[in-house]
């Protein structure tokens, strides 16, 4: 289940690494389990061939992932700071699909890039929309998360698996794959949460400390998030809201809209899950998490207003106020789920 071209890319990678010995690794904001989980397994696996190695964030970790071991070496790069690298020779960007994700951190690594000496960028993604901005691009949406090829490189690369990496690179999976029930997973996701089972990774205490650590706060705002939910497009799209006020009121800073939506998307012949997040970026703003079934494909529907992310899973950014960024949001869906190849899963809202 390793094809060709992966072996070409993990083989020029490894000869790059052994060539170097500074090393620096990054990724999106606000890492999630899969971006941190390879971040921390590919770390560990530079460092255990002898290399000196750096991760720096845009953003601080969430509680829930600060258990992960290796995570108290994650150092988070702040607005104004420089980043410390003059003697970086390689950077590693994982699971981000363009350099814009990397936000706050975007225009230190451009202005590194910009070197006349500049390291070596490698990009790992699975990202569909992923601008190859790298020296080498690995990137292959099929696989399920990140972790899953950070595991296939450190199988390559001879180092031995351990307990440290193994959870790591379980807590990717496991997250990615929605706990191995997602469209992205595949056999060999199965096969290598195997293994790592296997290495030793304590399944179900990783899942109670990722999942089963909510303050009643933030329990109260997800009822209220779901209070909140409304059908639109005769019942084929849901859709609710956080607001500041709602973060303010049950003092919870939900950064996980995976959970929410997790429960959005079950009720019966819903298609298009939404969940609407007022957010603070110097100013205020409307993120939008978007759930897809198949066969709709939220990354295409998204990109032309300026997001993106995976064919089930994807997010945008929209301005408030909250009832006009609905409204946009809801007549883009119309006009993309009644073009092919979607009417007959829509037949019934047309005109309306
Ligand atoms: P979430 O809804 O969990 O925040 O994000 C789901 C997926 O959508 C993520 O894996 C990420 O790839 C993508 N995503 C979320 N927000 C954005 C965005 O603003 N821009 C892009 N390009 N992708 C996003
Ligand atoms: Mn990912």
């Amino acid at each position: 289940m390793i094809v060709m071209k992966d072996n070409l890319l993990i083989n020029r990678i490894l000869r790059v690494v052994k060539k170097h010995r500074h090393f620096l690794i990054t990724g999106h904001a606000r890492a999630d389990g899969d971006c941190l989980g390879s971040e921390l397994s590919l770390a560990r696996m530079l460092s255990r061939m002898g290399k000196k190695v750096r991760i720096i964030n845009p953003v601080s970790i969430g509680r829930e992932l600060l258990f992960l071991p290796g995570a108290k070496q994650v150092e988070v790069f702040r607005e104004g700071d420089k980043l410390p690298v003059n003697n970086i020779e390689v950077i590693f960007i994982v699971d981000s699909g363009g350099l814009g994700r990397l936000e706050e951190m975007e225009e230190s690594i451009r202005g590194i890039l910009n070197r006349r000496n500049r390291p070596f960028l490698i990009n790992i993604d699975h990202h569909p929309s992923n601008g190859n901005f790298g020296d080498i691009n690995w990137v292959d949406y099929k696989r399920s998360s990140v972790g899953e090829m950070v595991y296939l490189l450190i199988k390559q690369s001879g180092i031995k698996i351990d307990k440290e990496i193994a959870t790591n690179l379980y807590v990717s999976l496991d997250t990615d794959t929605g706990h191995f029930c997602f469209s992205s997973t595949t056999p060999m996701s199965h096969l290598i949460a195997a293994e790592l089972i296997r290495k030793g990774v304590k399944i179900r205490e990783v899942y109670k400390k990722i999942y089963e650590e909510k303050t009643l706060g933030e329990m109260k705002l997800l009822i209220e998030c779901l209070k909140r939910a409304r059908l639109a497009l005769k019942g084929k799209v849901v859709w609710s809201v956080l607001t500041r006020e709602m973060y303010r009121k049950y003092k919870a800073t939900p950064s996980d809209s995976q959970n929410y939506l997790s429960f959005l998307r079950t009720i019966k012949g819903v298609r298009i899950a939404l969940l609407f997040r007022e957010t603070e970026k110097g100013r205020l703003l409307i993120k939008v998490s978007i759930r897809a079934e198949e066969p709709i494909d939220a990354d295409k529907l998204v990109r032309p207003l300026g997001g993106g992310g995976h064919h089930r899973a994807a997010g945008l950014t929209l301005n408030p106020p909250l009832k006009k960024a609905y409204q946009q949001l809801i007549n883009h869906i119309k006009n993309f789920v009644t073009t092919d190849p979607y009417p007959a899963l829509f037949i019934n809202f047309r005109g309306k």
